[in-house]
């Protein structure tokens, strides 16, 4: 049997990880700034979380939400103490859509409303509710078109006001910082008053921290240097370092009820082990301050390239703009330098998305790289 062939593929085979670098077939060794969709937080087969895994796997690897699973409290609980958030409860799931599909769908149930509104170049994945409030016409099939939606433009709170008062909105939906889009980061009075309208009109505000969650700015969550305390928050990418899952932080207003929600693999055994060993790792390895200080560093040397214009994003979230377009460039750096980094829907952004265990020195290997490829 062929694959279905949806991904365009470099022709890279990895077969081995070994904190910030990849290695193919060939023992060719790849600088990663990339952390496969911004997902490596902790550093490719980190000791830890390899011992984390295995111990479990020797244990039980999975059993149904049927049974009580302790790991996935402790796994709350750790993820309360680290991301120094409180009063929310924790819907566990397996990928950064199913997250947002969760909770559009509890904004929904809670609100019993049913039109979201997003933003101009949002990306909060591929699956049916969440492609809807995806700015991306491509990924959209007809099936996906008849979701009650609305899209508006960062930091239009007028448009945002006029809409919330028509009072059917469950949820508006936001990337802090947006990924595929290109960074666009809206300012702290625009999240503040987004954040006290949506409570105005009776709306939930939902951040999709599925990208930009698990310390990669230097925060725990990005929204959390704006001030503003989300309903839902949904986690995913950094949260198992590679291992598949993801979830939802639930205000404690918002009440359960039994069905509600559900998966067969959410949050089982080897999941949380992951899960758990990821948030001991960012707390011991004090990585969301590695985020913070190598941002300064990075930016600063970013700089003093006359062709980068701009430095956007923060911490290990980081897009490089260009005076051209960076496709050819992403190119050489991967196949002369041997370094990944990403790409997004501006086509002059070059995105850095590292595992959060990267040092000065893997940057200066790729600013000279850099400087070799530009010049
Ligand atoms: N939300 C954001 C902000 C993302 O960047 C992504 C993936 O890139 C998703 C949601 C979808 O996550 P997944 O691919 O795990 O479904």
């Amino acid at each position: 049997m062929e694959l279905f062939d949806v991904y365009p593929l470099y022709d890279i085979t990895p077969v081995k990880g070994k904190g910030v670098y990849i290695f193919d077939k060939e023992e060719n060794k790849y600088l990663d700034l990339y952390g496969g969709h911004a997902v490596i937080s902790i550093g490719h087969s980190h000791p830890a979380y390899v011992n984390g895994i295995s111990n479990q796997l020797k244990k039980l690897g999975f059993y149904s939400n049927s049974v009580k699973n302790p790991l996935q409290n402790k796994l709350a609980e750790k993820l309360e103490e680290v991301a120094g958030v409180k009063d929310y409860q924790l819907f566990l799931c397996n990928s950064g859509a199913e997250a947002n599909e969760n909770a559009l769908k509890v904004a929904s149930f809670h609100t019993g409303k049913d039109r979201v509104i997003y933003f101009e170049k949002a990306f909060h994945g591929r699956t049916s509710g969440v492609v809807a409030v995806t700015d991306n016409k491509n990924v959209q099939a007809p099936y996906n078109q008849n979701h009650k939606t609305t899209k508006l433009a960062f930091e239009d709170a007028t448009g945002l006001e006029e809409e919330l008062k028509k009072g059917d909105v469950a949820a508006v939906i936001f990337e802090v910082i947006q990924g595929v889009g290109g960074l666009d980061e809206a300012s702290t009075k625009f999240y503040k008053k987004t954040s006290e309208l949506s409570k105005e009109y009776g709306a939930m505000l939902i951040a999709d921290e599925v990208q930009s969650g698990y310390g990669r700015t230097g925060d725990f969550f990005a929204f959390q240097k704006h001030g503003i305390r989300p309903d839902l928050i949904s986690i995913a990418k950094g949260m198992g370092n590679g291992f598949p899952i993801g979830g939802v932080l639930i205000d404690k207003i918002i009440k359960a009820k039994p069905g509600m929600l559900g998966t067969t693999f959410g949050g089982n055994h080897l999941a949380c082990a992951a899960g758990i060993a990821v948030l001991d790792v960012i707390q011991r390895e004090n990585l969301m301050q590695n985020a913070t200080e190598l941002f300064d560093f990075l930016k600063s040397e970013a700089l003093e390239i006359p062709q980068i214009k701009k430095v956007k994003g923060r911490g290990l979230m980081i897009g490089l703009e260009f005076d051209f377009e960076i496709a050819q460039l992403r190119k050489e750096l991967l196949f002369k330098h041997q370094i990944f980094t990403g790409a997004s829907a501006n086509k002059k952004l070059l995105r850095i998305l590292p595992p959060l265990t990267i040092q000065k020195e893997h940057f200066d290997t790729f600013f000279k790289a850099l400087k070799i490829a530009i010049n």
